[in-house]
């Protein structure tokens, strides 16, 4: 952004909903980077955020950590704060995460890739099942369901006004007291998610 140089605006949409789900930036007098955390259990996860870091800013050294199951992703230049100017102090949840106009463009231009990057981040599919007596049998059904979970309002609401233009339904749901999960159950919007998101892997 400060260099005026072109970047790949689709991986960054990807790499927007990674950062505000699982990233953070380090911004120091000597110490800068960008971070993206995946778990240990999705390589295909790591190489993807790996990949979205370089194709955003091909330039700087990149590096993997291994610890406690996870993978840290990160890329070394202080113009992550550029690229991330919801960079600040303290947790994402304790300050307002807006986005720019710049970066507003880029979702509405790449909706998936930025729901892709939240749902692979803070997100998981899972299979939930019912019963239902058909013809007086009782039968197991199962169904797909899509979790996002976050406890940022702010970011939820990214989450939730993106999912809304696409027009898939979402609905609030509270655990143990807590509103920070958002589920996708119903079944066209799920297939949607399938086709542009899938599971994680
Ligand atoms: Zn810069």
């Amino acid at each position: 952004m400060c260099t005026g140089r072109a970047f790949d605006r689709l991986a960054y949409a990807y790499l927007l909903g990674l950062y505000l789900g699982d990233g953070h930036i380090i911004s120091k007098r000597k110490q800068h980077h960008l971070s993206i955390f995946c778990g240990e259990a999705h390589p295909g996860l790591i190489d993807e955020a790996e990949s979205a870091i370089r194709r955003v800013m091909p330039v700087p050294r990149t590096a993997r950590r291994h610890r406690n199951g996870c993978v840290e992703v990160k890329s070394f230049t202080q113009h992550w704060t550029c690229l991330f100017p919801q960079h600040g102090p303290g947790k994402k949840h304790d300050r307002p995460i807006l986005l720019t106009s710049w970066q507003q463009e880029i979702v509405d231009a790449h909706p998936w890739d930025f729901i892709r990057g939240l749902v692979h981040s803070d997100g998981c599919r899972t299979m939930n099942w019912t019963t239902r007596v058909v013809g007086g049998v009782k039968k197991k059904y199962e169904y797909p369901r899509y979790w996002f979970t976050n406890v940022s309002d702010d970011i939820r609401q990214l989450y939730t006004d993106t999912l809304d233009k696409l027009g898939i339904e979402w609905t609030h749901c509270t655990r143990a007291g807590k509103k920070y999960n958002i589920s996708v159950a119903r079944r066209a919007s799920v297939a949607l998610m399938d086709a542009h998101v899938g599971p994680k892997y």
